[in-house]
């Protein structure tokens, strides 16, 4: 049989520790696997929420079977269950090129994409419409799927589309993505409607009503702001990082995490090295400039077809980058002392990333970072919070269960 990544990593990091007792550092080396040790404790302990990931993609556009291990993408099943990440959100995202109508059609495929998941394997995943239902679900092994959709465009400037996505299971939904949409700014493009337009602010209001978490990764600043002062339950940043550390417009500036902690709200830390490490900036600035220009001007089965290609080309490689798994343990870190431990979680964006850290290949390495959080000194209770009771808080307080 085959070891799995993750004891993979444990046996490199044991091995590593015993490697250090060798040459005379003996009590570094007993914590350090007491803390990937506690770390896996804590992981088959508690559910693991993870509120970002596009796995969906490499189930419709690479027709992959996620019930099995892949040996591709970072995320499937039984590597979901390994890690201890039970209640991943899966994102229904549909690129910025497919516009108005077309836009619907695509959510929809991905949305059956996801039925077809859940008809095929009724002993291994089941949909989660609330936080009870999620420590339900976690409670028999099973994975709880959450439904978000990426972007606001897929509406189509709707709220009766908006109404039905919830009637389809959908649970949060991220306002824009690269490209403004019609009614909200969108970091990665020139501004154009300063924020947040009156139908933007119905929309918002919207989601309060019928039980949709509103997503502002992605969003202007000032979107974001605007979006603050019209909400009236807590928001995510279902996968964003922190700007002070690493300067690029997808991530949060400390006055706009302490607004999200003041709102109750929670950030999601993203692990692409774009968003962890300031020495990637650059590629990072390159990249979603290029994705945000992306437009073939097709419709149809073409555009499909355009999108599919698209995909693989830009997520089947992992790029060479700099960033480490001690970068994603330096965001968490800076959110807590911003606002304390209530308000971060993990928004990971597997397999919707082209670069992952060191030593964060692939979910199967995740009790690897709450390794290194116990390490750094936080508490099994903290940790706990950070992998899974803050988002769990949200959704009750958005969803109402
Ligand atoms: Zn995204």
């Amino acid at each position: 049989m085959m070891r799995s990544a993750f004891v993979e990593s444990v046996v490199v990091s044991v091995t590593f520790s015993l490697c250090w007792a060798m040459v005379g550092r003996g009590a570094p080396a007993v914590e350090g696997q007491d803390f990937v040790e506690r770390a896996r404790r804590i992981h088959a302990e508690t559910i693991g929420v993870d509120s970002h990931i596009d796995t969906l993609q490499r189930v419709l556009n690479g027709k992959e079977n996620i019930s099995r291990r892949t040996g591709r993408g970072h995320v499937d099943l039984p590597r979901l269950r390994d890690a201890g990440m039970r209640a991943p959100f899966f994102a229904l995202y549909v690129p910025t090129y497919y516009k108005g109508s077309e836009a619907v059609r695509r959510t929809l495929q991905l949305r059956d994409a996801m039925q077809s998941l859940l008809d095929a394997h009724p002993d291994q995943i089941e949909l989660a419409l609330s936080a009870s239902d999620v420590e339900r679900i976690a409670k028999t092994g099973k994975i709880a799927a959450v439904l978000t959709i990426e972007s606001g465009h897929a509406i189509a400037d709707n709220l009766a589309v908006l109404r039905m996505y919830h009637l389809l299971g959908v649970r949060s939904m991220t306002l824009t993505h690269f490209r403004n949409t019609n009614w909200a700014d969108s970091s990665t493009d020139k501004p154009e409607h300063n924020g947040l337009t009156d139908f933007g602010r119905e929309v918002v209001r919207e989601m309060n009503r019928i039980g949709m978490i509103v997503d502002i990764s992605h969003v202007s600043d000032k979107t974001f702001y605007d979006t603050l002062a019209v909400t009236s339950k807590p928001v995510i940043a279902s996968h964003s990082s922190c700007r002070a550390l690493t300067d690029v417009p997808r991530n949060m500036t400390d006055d706009m995490i302490k607004a999200l902690g003041k709102n109750g709200g929670v950030i999601g830390i993203n692990f692409g090295a774009g968003f962890l490490s300031q020495k990637e900036v650059e590629a990072a600035r390159r990249n979603f400039a290029a994705r945000a220009a992306v437009d073939p001007g097709l419709t149809g089965r073409a555009l499909d077809e355009f999108a599919t290609k698209d995909y693989l080309d830009t997520y089947s490689m992992m790029k060479p980058n700099l960033a480490t798994i001690r970068d994603a343990v330096a965001h968490i870190d800076h959110v807590v002392k911003l606002v304390g431990v209530d308000h971060v979680g993990i928004g990971s964006d597997w397999d919707g990333i082209s670069s992952v850290p060191a030593g964060l290949e692939d979910v199967s390495q995740m009790p690897l970072l709450t390794a290194a959080l116990l390490e750094r000194g936080y508490s099994e209770q903290d940790a706990k919070k950070i992998l899974t009771g803050n988002f769990l808080r949200v959704m009750r307080q958005v969803i109402g269960r």
